[in-house]
């Protein structure tokens, strides 16, 4: 089914259209002023600026519900990868109007972990540091391209201290372009889960060096996974693209 709508949904991407879809990531991701919204007291959502890129650009965490079972979702660690921001977003976006189906779940969502990379389309950040090499991982190695310390930046810091902070017990972090499901750790019946509900295969790619796969799931054996959309997925809209892998990623936080 979901490659039957993938073929009815794609048109190519114009030069007016390309400028319209960075722009609105960059709004989504931008540094407009936030509030926290208590919902109810069972359910609770808040919004907050969670701490700043090389460049100063706010990095904003959405955490949705009060359980003891947290799940992290993450996107845009890699700059030049903006679908995997806007999957997050309408995720955001799925939970406000749907507040009823967080449970006993915790949800805290970083859409765009680095836009600085975002904004100037790069996979690295403003450092030239790739932030998913940048984590301590057994397997971390030194260099230019994977700072020369682990944790050496802010943005990977940041997502190191919300994981300790909160007890993350699973994350899903969105990526493009290779368009399958990855996992780490003990993630295999989860990644399988999500499989389910979308046209990516499960595929391991296995860990690299200094990743946050490598670290989360492989050093600290906290089940993670990688999902990789489609490189012409950045062709798709908003709602588009939650229609073609919305319900994996609900998949993937309440199995
Ligand atoms: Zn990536």
């Amino acid at each position: 089914m979901t490659g039957n709508i993938r073929n009815d949904i794609f048109f190519r991407l114009s030069p007016i259209r390309s400028v319209l879809f960075l722009s609105a990531i960059l709004l989504l991701s931008g540094c407009a002023e936030v509030s926290i919204q208590p919902q109810n007291s069972i359910l609770f959502m808040d919004s907050e600026i969670a701490g700043c890129s090389v460049q100063n650009r706010e990095i904003e965490k959405f955490i949705f519900g009060t359980g003891d079972d947290v799940v992290l979702v993450i996107g845009a660690i890699h700059g030049d990868e903006p679908a995997s921001a806007v999957l997050a977003h309408q995720l955001v976006r799925y939970l406000r109007e749907n507040t009823s189906s967080i449970h006993s779940k915790k949800v805290i969502i970083v859409p765009v972990v680095n836009p600085d990379g975002l904004a100037a389309g790069t996979r690295t950040n403003a450092n030239g540091v790739d932030l998913n090499r940048n984590f301590p991982a057994n397997n971390r190695v030194d260099a230019d391209w994977a700072g020369y310390s682990p944790l050496s930046e802010p943005e990977s810091r940041l997502l190191f201290h919300i994981i300790s902070e909160h007890g993350v017990g699973r994350i899903i972090t969105i990526h493009q372009p290779y368009g399958c499901i990855d996992y780490d750790g003990p993630a295999k019946h989860i990644a399988e889960k999500m499989g389910e509900h979308c046209d990516l295969p499960v595929t391991k790619l296995g860990g690299r060096p200094g990743s946050l796969g490598s670290w989360a799931g492989l050093t600290m054996g906290i089940p993670i996974i990688t999902v990789e959309l489609f490189g012409e997925d950045i062709n798709c809209t908003p709602d588009e693209i939650w229609q073609l892998y919305g319900r994996a990623i609900l998949a993937g936080i309440y199995n």
